[in-house]
C-alpha cells in the first residue's frame, strides 16, 4: 500500500509518526491518546501516510486496543484501508451534483414506476415546478395536451427497445404556458439488468423555435411590404383552390399592377419608389377582409386571393373599389406627391383554370389586356364577364343618383277580390326611369340596390311615395284601398324600418289600416326576434302583413304559426299552369286550405287568364293580382281603373 518492503521500516509504534503527513500529526496523536485513555476497544482514525515515492496516501486506520484487567491499554493493532478509491468516487459525486445543480438543461429522474425522485434547478427554472411540486408526481404533470396517446405510446416503445428516446415535445409550464423542448429520456438499469430509473434531460427550445419562425418568415415574405412572397402565395393559392373545390365554392385572383410605377422610380429614385410600394400595400391591406390573402409578386405587382365569393359581380366590385382607392394621390417624403392608378386582371376558379399556375397566368393576361385598354380599369380573363360586370358597376353608380334625380317611379297593380270582382287595393311596384336604358324593371336593379345598401333609400322613397299617393286618393274621394309595399330583408337588417314606416305615415297622413307590408320568408330568417317584434307593433296600429312569393322559399309552417300574418300570396309559379297541371292544382289548393285554417287571406299572384281565375275561385281563394285585371300601371292609370269600376257598378242594371 505504501510501497515499502516489509523490512524497510521497523514495525514499531512510531511508524506512523515517521510517515504521517506533518499536518495530520497533531490530530492523530490527540485522537489516539483519547482512544487509549477512554476505555474503548477500538479507534478509527483517518490519516495521510507517506508512500515510498513521496505521495501521501489517505488511509483509514482501525485500531483494536487490547487492555489489561485494570483497563490499561497494553497492545494496539491497526489495519489500514486505502481511501483513494473512495475519495475519487466522492469527488465524482460532488462534481456530478455540481453539474446537476448548475447545468442549464432540465433534469428529471424517476424510479422504475415513473415517480419523480429528483429534479434539478434548471428543471424548476424551465417548468416552474419546484422539486417539492415535482417529487412523487409523474412527468404527466408536464403534459401539454398537444400530443395524443399514440405519440406517448410510440415514445415508450422506443425507450423499451433502444433504452433511449430523443425528440421535440410540447410541455406545459406551471404557469400554463406551452413550450417546446428537446428531450432525451434514458432508461437506467442496474448490474443485474433490472430497470431502476428513467432520466429525462431537456432544453427549452422556444427561443430557437422563435428564430426558426423568424427565418421562415424571411424566406416566405417580401421584406418591403411584409406580404407573402410568390413562394408562399402559390402554396396558399393551392390550398385555397383545394378548399374551394371541396366546398364547391368560387375563388378569385386579382392581379393588381401600379400604372406608371416605373416613371416614379425613374424620376424620384428607388427610395421614393419603395415608399410608394409600402403605401400601396397599406391601402390594399386596409381594404381586405380577414379571409383575403394579398401577396407581392415582385416589382409593382400585387396579387389578391378572394375566397368564398359570390359571383363575378362581387369580385368586380372589389376590383373597382381597389382602383378607386389607389387612384387617390400619394403623398411621399419630401412633399413629393404623385398620381399613379392601378390596373386589375381577374381570373376565377373554376371558370378560368383549375390549378394555381393556370389561374395566375390567366389573371396576368387579363391584367395585360386591362393595361392595353388604357389603364385604371379591370378585366376578367373572359370577355363576357368583363362586359357584364362593368355594366353592373355602371348601373350601380347610376342607381346611386336615381333617388335624388327623381328617376324612380311607383307603379300600381290592382288586387282584386275574386268573389265580387272589385279592386280592393294595389301593390306598389318600383320602376327606374334610367336616362340610359329607359324604364327598367326592379328585377334588374333591386338585387343591386340590396347588395350595395341603396335599398334603404329606395325602400324609404317607395314607402313615402305610396303613402302620399294613397292619402291623395283618399282626399280625392276614391273608395278605400289597401296599398301593399314590398320590404326587402336587407331593410330589416341594415336600417330602422319601423321608424321609416311611421315617418311616412305621419308625414302623409295615410292611415296605417290601409297599409300592407309585403315580406318574403327570407326576411324572417335573420334577426327573427327583432323582425317579430317590429311586425307585432305594426299590427297593433292596424297595418297588415303579407307574405310574398309563398311556396318558393322555405315555406316553413313554423314561421306561419309564429309570425303575425294576414295575407299569404301564392307565388306566380304555382298559378301559371293552373288548372292544367296536377301538381300545381294540388299545391294551390293545399295553400288555400292551410292558409284559411290559420285565418289568413289568400292572394294568388300572376293570374293571366279566366281558367286560372275560375279554378282559384272554386277553391275559395280570396284575392288575385295579375295581368288579367291589369299590369302594374302609373298612379293616374290605376286611379282611372278604380273610377271606371265605380262607374260601372253605379250604373243601374
Ligand atoms: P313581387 O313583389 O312578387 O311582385 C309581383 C311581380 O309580378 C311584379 O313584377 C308584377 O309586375 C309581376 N306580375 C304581376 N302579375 C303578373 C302576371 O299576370 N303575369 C306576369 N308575367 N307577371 C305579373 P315587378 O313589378 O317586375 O316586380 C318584381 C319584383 O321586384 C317584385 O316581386 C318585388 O320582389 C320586387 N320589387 C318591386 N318593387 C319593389 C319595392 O318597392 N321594394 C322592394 N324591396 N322590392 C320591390
Ligand atoms: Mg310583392
Ligand atoms: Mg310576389
Amino acid at each position: 500500500m505504501l510501497g515499502y518492503a516489509v523490512d524497510e521500516h521497523p514495525a514499531d509504534a512510531g511508524i506512523w509518526q515517521r510517515l504521517a503527513h506533518p499536518d495530520d500529526l497533531e490530530e492523530i496523536k490527540r485522537a489516539l491518546l483519547a482512544a487509549l485513555e477512554q476505555n474503548t476497544a477500538s479507534a478509527v482514525i483517518e490519516m495521510r501516510l507517506r508512500h515510498k515515492d513521496g505521495e501521501y496516501i489517505p488511509l483509514l486506520t482501525r485500531y483494536a486496543i487490547e487492555r489489561d484487567i485494570d483497563g490499561k491499554a497494553r497492545h494496539v493493532a491497526g489495519v489500514c484501508v486505502d481511501l483513494r478509491e473512495r475519495r475519487h468516487v466522492e469527488q465524482q459525486l460532488q462534481q456530478a451534483a455540481t453539474v446537476l445543480a448548475t447545468t442549464r438543461e432540465g433534469i428529471l429522474i424517476t424510479d422504475a414506476d415513473g415517480r419523480i425522485t429528483l429534479v434539478n434547478q434548471a428543471f424548476t427554472d424551465i417548468s416552474g415546478y419546484s422539486s417539492s411540486d415535482a417529487i412523487g408526481n409523474t412527468p404527466a404533470l408536464l403534459q401539454s395536451g398537444r400530443h395524443d396517446a399514440t405519440f406517448y405510446a410510440a415514445m415508450w416503445q422506443t425507450i423499451a427497445r433502444d433504452g433511449q428516446w430523443r425528440g421535440e415535445i410540447w410541455n406545459r409550464r406551471k404557469s400554463g404556458e406551452i413550450y417546446p423542448e428537446l428531450l432525451t429520456i434514458s432508461a437506467i438499469k442496474d448490474r443485474a439488468d433490472n430497470l431502476c430509473n428513467y432520466v429525462g434531460v431537456f432544453v427549452d427550445i422556444s427561443m430557437s423555435k422563435a428564430s426558426e419562425a423568424e427565418l421562415d418568415f424571411v424566406v416566405h415574405h417580401d421584406p418591403l411590404t411584409k406580404f407573402p412572397n410568390r413562394l408562399l402565395f402559390m402554396s396558399l393559392l393551392d390550398h385555397g383552390i383545394k378548399i374551394a373545390h371541396r366546398e364547391d365554392k368560387q375563388l378569385a385572383l386579382l392581379m393588381v399592377d401600379l400604372d406608371q410605377f416605373k416613371d416614379v422610380n425613374d424620376s424620384y429614385g428607388h427610395a421614393v419608389g419603395d415608399e410608394l410600394l409600402q403605401q400601396a400595400a397599406e391601402r390594399l391591406r386596409c381594404r381586405l377582409r380577414d379571409m383575403d390573402t394579398v401577396a407581392r409578386l415582385g416589382g409593382d405587382e400585387f396579387v389578391l386571393m378572394l375566397e368564398n365569393i359570390n359571383g363575378p359581380e362581387g369580385v368586380a366590385n372589389v376590383a373597382n373599389e381597389i382602383i378607386t382607392l389607389m387612384d387617390q394621390p400619394w403623398l411621399l417624403s419630401d412633399d413629393v406627391q404623385v398620381h399613379v392608378g392601378v390596373s386589375v386582371g381577374l381570373s376565377l376558379f373554376p371558370e378560368h383554370g383549375t390549378n394555381a399556375n393556370e389561374l395566375l397566368q390567366h389573371a396576368d393576361s387579363a391584367l395585360n389586356k386591362a393595361k392595353n385598354e388604357g389603364r385604371g380599369c379591370f378585366r376578367f380573363f373572359s370577355e363576357n364577364l368583363t362586359h357584364a360586370a362593368r355594366e353592373r358597376i355602371s348601373l350601380e353608380s347610376r342607381l346611386h343618383h336615381a333617388v335624388e334625380n327623381n328617376e324612380l317611379r311607383v307603379f300600381y297593380q290592382p288586387q282584386v277580390d275574386i268573389a265580387s270582382g272589385r279592386i280592393v287595393g294595389a301593390e306598389a311596384l318600383v320602376r327606374w326611369q334610367d336616362p340610359l336604358e329607359g324604364l327598367m324593371s326592379p328585377v334588374r336593379f333591386i338585387p343591386i340596390a340590396e347588395a350595395s345598401g341603396l335599398i334603404t333609400d329606395i325602400g324609404a322613397w317607395v314607402m313615402m311615395q305610396t303613402c302620399l299617393q294613397g292619402q291623395s286618393w283618399i282626399e280625392a274621394g276614391l273608395p278605400p284601398l289597401t296599398l301593399a309595399v314590398n320590404l326587402s330583408p336587407k331593410q330589416f337588417l341594415h336600417s330602422n324600418v319601423e321608424n321609416m314606416i311611421t315617418t311616412a305615415l305621419r308625414l302623409s297622413g295615410f292611415p296605417p289600416t290601409s297599409l300592407e307590408l309585403e315580406l318574403t320568408e327570407s326576411a324572417f330568417m335573420e334577426r327573427e326576434e327583432d323582425v317579430l317584434d317590429i311586425l307585432n307593433r305594426m299590427r297593433t296600429v292596424g297595418m297588415r302583413v303579407a307574405i310574398d312569393d309563398f311556396g318558393t322559399g322555405y315555406s316553413s309552417l313554423s314561421y306561419l304559426k309564429r309570425f303575425p300574418l294576414d295575407v299569404l300570396k301564392i307565388d306566380k309559379s304555382f298559378v301559371d299552369s293552373l288548372p292544367h297541371k296536377q301538381e300545381d292544382r294540388a299545391i294551390a289548393s293545399a295553400i288555400v286550405a292551410m292558409g284559411h285554417a290559420l285565418d289568413f287571406k289568400i292572394l294568388a299572384e300572376g293570374g293571366e287568364n279566366a281558367q286560372q281565375l275560375a279554378f282559384l275561385e272554386q277553391r275559395g281563394c280570396d284575392l288575385y293580382q295579375g295581368y288579367l285585371c291589369s299590369r302594374p300601371v302609373p298612379a293616374d292609370n290605376f286611379a282611372a281603373l278604380v273610377r271606371d269600376q265605380q262607374l260601372a257598378n253605379s250604373v243601374p242594371a
